[in-house]
């Protein structure tokens, strides 16, 4: 359920909501936006719906809301969430592209890597160290030694790191060393890890699960948000399909879906969507065609060496070239904006 305020409701009518909601034994989950507050009620006693909550002052109306997941969903805060990451900025108009090996080899490949994704306009950089294989038997990640790896591609660029998290017991290990924390699709359902990492300050990628709905997607969110955590960026990087040609296929249309169904920022993972990498571009520019608010992509300069998916890994130069094309996008993107706001007006 959620409370709107009237515009203009003081800061003690907003505070007597709260402290009812949580005599009568929930959580309040306040959202001032700029002219309004909403105050989300979380907990699941059927009775707190019938207060008489229009009575109180201040109170414009109580609106029952019976989507599962309350602190990613757009009703109980309206506005976009822009999520800073050492400076980048993530949503809310905020686009950020986010590119890097599939896992941490050479420092060399790692920093060559890094420097020409920086000069295409990467705004952070991506590598495993811990890697979720479907084998037992190929490489699983250099641990540490990769960690620092991609410390020194961050001090040679600036640019900052997103790795993984694979399980709980490599939390602290990994925190050392990331500005932004990946849950991968293996894990997005992994429900005690998502209220670990939900319990820390970094900001968490989260990966849609291999054959995971856009609603148990958002669930996965509200695990890592129900810890305290606000800073949850949704990845969608494709689920399993009956279509062999490719990966696993991403359907576009869930990133207007996801958007307006939460406040939460909405990313495209094209190299795991395709797995090849003749295909990663296109599908990376229909996502930002269609509204996402970024993409991670992988990029290495010699792929025939990669130690996972060299076969989706953008070479350097083509990397460069989508973010060429993209550039274009945005600003056709812009100039059709600004005529059809005018038109509005
Ligand atoms: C990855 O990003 O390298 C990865 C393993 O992705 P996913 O979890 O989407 O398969
Ligand atoms: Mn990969």
């Amino acid at each position: 359920m959620i409370i709107v305020m009237k515009n203009g409701a003081s800061a003690e009518e907003i505070e007597e909501v709260v402290k009812h909601i949580k005599i009568w034994g929930a959580q309040a989950h306040v959202d001032r936006g700029e002219v309004q507050t909403v105050i989300g009620i979380i907990g699941d006693k059927a009775e707190i719906l019938r207060k008489p909550w229009t009575s109180f002052a201040g109170v414009e109306k109580a609106l029952e809301v019976s989507d599962p997941f309350k602190k990613a969903s757009r009703k109980f805060h309206p506005s976009d969430t822009t999520i800073d990451i050492e400076g980048v900025k993530i949503g809310g108009g905020h686009t950020c592209v986010i590119a890097g090996p599939c896992s941490v080899d050479t420092e060399e490949y790692v920093v060559t890597t890094a420097k020409a994704v920086k000069a295409a306009g990467a705004k952070m950089l991506r590598g495993g160290a811990f890697k979720p294989r479907t084998s037992p038997y190929t490489f699983q990640g250099s641990g540490e030694d990769g960690l620092k790896i991609l410390q020194t591609a961050k001090q040679e660029t600036g640019l900052p790191i997103v790795t993984e998290v694979m399980s709980i017991d490599q939390i602290d290990l990994v925190y050392k060393y990331a500005d932004a924390i990946q849950i991968g699709a293996r894990n997005a359902q992994n429900f005690n890890l998502l209220k670990a990492v939900g319990k820390m300050n970094k900001p968490v990628i989260l990966k849609n699960g291999v054959a995971t709905t856009a609603k148990e997607h958002l669930m996965s969110a509200e695990y890592v948000m129900s810890e305290g955590l606000n800073d949850v960026i949704l990845c969608l990087r494709g689920t399993r399909s009956y279509e062999t040609a490719f990966r696993n296929a991403l359907d576009v249309a869930l990133i207007p879906y996801l958007q307006e169904l939460s406040h939460l920022p909405v990313i495209v993972d094209s190299s795991h969507s395709t797995g090849a990498r003749a295909y990663v571009s296109s599908v990376a520019y229909a996502g930002m065609a269609a509204g996402a608010d970024g993409l991670i992509l992988e990029v290495h300069p010699n792929p025939c060496e990669a130690l996972s998916d060299g076969e989706q890994a953008l070479l350097p130069r083509d990397f460069d070239f989508l973010m060429k094309k993209l550039d274009g996008l945005k600003a056709w993107s812009q100039k059709e904006w600004n005529r059809f706001d005018k038109a509005a007006k």
